[in-house]
């Protein structure tokens, strides 16, 4: 079995201490942390770079952050954004809104991947996608999905949208595995030791009834990667 982790954090190298996974999305939660994952990823091609500010670290954000993001982003093409949006639990929802347009705005104008962290501001996250033409918008990889079925529906019908879990609960909400389609479900550690991605393939493979499952996935995870 061949795993790519979805979604993690430069703390966890993912496939350093799981077996099967052969490779990680990291994903920065600040701007101290773009240089240590640049590091990262010269020493081992097999971390996949995802750049950004996480909506909980908004008061981080420094002066002049946009054109050091737009610099930091063409530098490399490979480079994707992540972890970024709106969190209705921590304060200062004004600023995450406008740090969250910021950096889609430039994932959209450079065709980058991003990973979205959304609890319960779907409605928000929704207006500011809404803005974009659906042909404009990059693959958008909703990261520990936990909207609900009404926001499911909505994001089944944008075709770029994936969808990553890194805990699936059979009996709960999670059971929206079995209308997700296939080729967009993805699995992540976030970071978390605890989380084993053999086992979540086995979760996954029986709600589908599909063996072939963990080949998707990896399949999947490689799309995203290479933006669709
Ligand atoms: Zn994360």
């Amino acid at each position: 079995m061949k795993i790519i982790d979805a979604h993690s954090h430069i703390d966890y190298i993912t496939h350093k201490y799981q077996s099967d996974v052969v490779g990680t999305i990291c994903c920065t939660t600040d701007e101290s942390q773009w240089s240590k994952l640049i590091d990262i990823m010269n020493q081992d091609s097999n971390v996949y770079g995802a750049f950004g500010v996480h909506p909980w670290f908004v008061n981080s954000v420094k002066d002049e952050f946009e054109k050091r993001f737009e610099q930091l982003l063409k530098s490399d093409t490979q480079f994707m954004v992540g972890e970024i949006g709106i969190d209705k639990n921590k304060p200062n929802i004004d600023k995450q809104i406008d740090l969250f347009s910021i950096q889609l705005n430039l994932a959209v104008k450079l065709k980058r991947t991003i990973f979205l962290h959304c609890v319960g501001a779907w409605d928000k996250v929704l207006h500011i996608l809404k803005q974009y033409k659906q042909s404009e918008l990059p693959v958008i990889v909703a990261h520990a999905f936990n909207g609900n079925e009404d926001i499911l529906q909505k994001l089944l019908a944008c075709s770029n949208v994936f969808f990553s879990f890194n805990k699936i609960d059979v009996c709960g909400r999670n059971c929206c595995i079995e209308q997700i389609p296939k080729t967009r479900i993805l699995i992540e550690s976030d970071g978390k030791t605890k989380v084993v991605l053999t086992q979540l393939i086995e979760t996954i493979t029986d709600i589908k009834s599909d063996e072939t499952m963990s080949n998707v996935i990896y399949e999947n995870t490689q799309r995203i990667i290479t933006n669709g």
